[in-house]
């Protein structure tokens, strides 16, 4: 996927369209919309990154812009929590 920086100083874990590390905060996150939905700000510049721990960032309806949660390798997903990320845990060890 194209939204992944490399990043010198860190060796992703896995590999695949589904892992992305951010060279710029170096968070892990899996999925592509959950590595969009942490990039915030206007594509014509001033892009910048969101630490999920600390988003409270809601849309005009009052809802979270992303659902964050972390699995237990520390990688953020958005959406619904589900069952893949114990599938990625084994896939990485
Ligand atoms: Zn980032
Ligand atoms: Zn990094």
């Amino acid at each position: 996927m194209t939204t992944v920086f490399d990043c010198a100083g860190h060796v992703p874990t896995l590999s695949g369209n589904r892992y992305g590390h951010c060279a710029l905060c170096h968070l892990d996150f899996m999925g592509e919309t959950a590595w969009d939905k942490h990039r915030r700000g206007d594509h014509g510049g001033g892009r910048y990154c969101v630490d999920p721990a600390a988003d409270v960032a809601v849309t005009k309806n009052g809802t979270p812009v992303a659902r964050w949660w972390q699995d237990k390798k520390g990688r953020w997903h958005e959406g619904d929590r589900d069952v893949a990320a114990d599938y990625w845990d084994k896939e990485s060890a």
